[in-house]
């Protein structure tokens, strides 16, 4: 069952099609010239347009190019209905995007067997876009813990850097480092630093807020972008994530473990920094300095 909007200024054409659609269980909605049917079109989301050629003040191919012209239209099928039965018409229909046509008077089963190709193909177009979102998703994933991968941090970061730089509003990046993790891995075995990995990628995105952005960087290295997050904020965001996971217990098959982090914080606007790989890199320095301090702390680039 579909949502098809009939475009006709004949009024029994139109009481015809509408007969012979509503039996075959669809919903059908009628508008009686072009304008109407442009309306229609964009309010009420149909998933097939049958339209006619030849109507008062906006004909059939004017209405083909409005819908093309609109992102909310512009891939909703149609079939042209043509009395004409001029090769050059049919042309200049599919030309502009059309993608079928019925030549009318027309039979009724060549009605419905034209009308379910198209909703058909639109249903396998719709999988398909999915199909490709489901992958588009996949691909800037972590598999292990869920979080975006480091392909996909770097572009989300070269972007967040540029609309912070355009419109001067503050930006800050947190690169993160497990404590001693090779010990996990050597005492319990890689499996169970696995288990460490996943937790962590748990707790930082139960921490962070819908605008924030974290990511698998690296090993055991995560990052996080914190957009209109100046210093102090960013400062106050790391803190409460060290607290998290130093409070957290991981959980294998046999041991309750404790794991704690180190957190590197770089905020722009800062005259070091112009470009999105100088915040990485002040990150990591401030890093660096938390490791060298002790661990189990925050730093950030000064
Ligand atoms: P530090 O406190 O200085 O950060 O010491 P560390 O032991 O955490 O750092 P180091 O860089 O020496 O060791 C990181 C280890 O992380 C080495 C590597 O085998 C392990 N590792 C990297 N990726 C994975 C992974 O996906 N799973 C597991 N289980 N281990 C990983
Ligand atoms: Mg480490
Ligand atoms: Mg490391």
């Amino acid at each position: 069952m579909a949502r098809i909007l009939i475009v006709d200024d004949s009024r029994l054409i139109a009481h015809v099609a509408k007969t012979i659609l509503t039996k075959q269980g669809h919903e059908v909605i009628l508008a009686q010239d072009g304008l109407a049917g442009l309306q229609a079109a964009k309010s009420e989301h149909p998933d097939l347009i049958l339209l006619d050629l030849i109507m008062p003040v906006m004909d059939g191919y004017q209405v083909c190019q409005g819908l093309k012209e609109e992102d909310s239209t512009k891939e909703i099928p149609i079939i042209m209905l043509t009395s004409k039965a001029e090769p050059a018409d049919k042309v200049k229909g599919l030309e502009l995007g059309a993608l079928d046509y019925v030549v009318k008077p027309f039979d009724e089963g060549e009605l419905i067997a034209r009308v379910n190709i198209q909703l058909r193909l639109k249903q396998l177009y719709e999988v398909l876009q999915e199909k490709n979102r489901q992958l588009r998703e996949l691909a800037n994933r972590d598999g292990l813990t869920g979080l975006y991968n480091h392909r996909y941090f770097h572009e989300q970061l070269s972007k967040d850097f540029l609309r912070a730089r355009r419109y001067h509003e503050s930006l800050s990046c947190i690169l993160l480092d497990i404590d001693y993790f090779k010990k996990f891995n050597d005492t319990y075995g890689h499996q169970t630093g696995d288990i460490v990995l996943s937790t962590l990628g748990q707790v930082i995105r139960d921490s962070i807020r819908d605008s924030d952005f974290a990511a698998r960087y690296g090993g055991e290295e995560f990052a996080l972008v914190l957009y209109h997050a100046d210093r102090p904020t960013a400062i106050n965001v790391a803190e409460r994530l060290r607290q998290m996971v130093e409070h957290c217990e991981v959980r294998d098959k046999d041991h309750v473990l404790h794991v704690t982090i180190s957190l590197g914080v770089a905020t722009f606007p800062h005259e070091q920094i112009s470009n999105p790989k100088q915040i990485v890199e002040c990150a990591d320095k401030a890093l660096y300095k938390a490791k060298e301090n002790g661990r189990n702390r925050v730093e950030y680039f000064r």
